[in-house]
């Protein structure tokens, strides 16, 4: 089935400029940008422009310039926030969250990039 993409997710108002955000960094195909509800000191997003619903629908379909770039830019945020391993930091973690398992809130790929303080396990124990 092919990847239904909804241009009236949040994400998508915020990159036509309908919704104001707190930018780190912005290049022709990617806008990282602080998250809302921040749980951690650093808690960044990092989306593609183009309208991609989940990491495997970016992964798959976009192209190598959008790829490339997206990688980068968190590779920067990352650098730039001083939680990177390069930097001395103390690390960091990446998360994407994909559909009803995986708990996405907005359907437009995003990947937030955490840290700032020890985070724990990865994942709760099952309820
Ligand atoms: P998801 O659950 O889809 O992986 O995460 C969505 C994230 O988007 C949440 O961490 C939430 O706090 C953040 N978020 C939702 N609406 C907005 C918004 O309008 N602006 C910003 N900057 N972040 C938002």
């Amino acid at each position: 089935m092919p990847h239904a993409y909804d241009d009236q997710n949040i994400f998508a108002k915020i990159l036509r400029g309908e919704i104001p955000n707190d930018t780190v960094i912005e290049t022709e195909h990617t806008l990282a940008f602080r998250d809302i509800g921040p749980q951690a000191p650093v808690h960044v997003l990092v989306i593609p422009k183009g309208p991609y619903v989940s990491y495997d629908h970016f992964a798959a379909e976009a192209s190598e310039a959008e790829i490339v770039d997206f990688a980068r830019v968190s590779a920067r945020v990352i650098a730039e926030a001083g939680i990177g391993l390069g930097e001395g930091g103390q690390g960091y973690r990446v998360i994407s969250n994909a559909g009803s398992h995986g708990t996405q809130e907005v359907p437009h790929y995003h990947l937030h990039v955490v840290g700032g303080r020890a985070l724990g396990r990865m994942l709760a124990a099952p309820q």
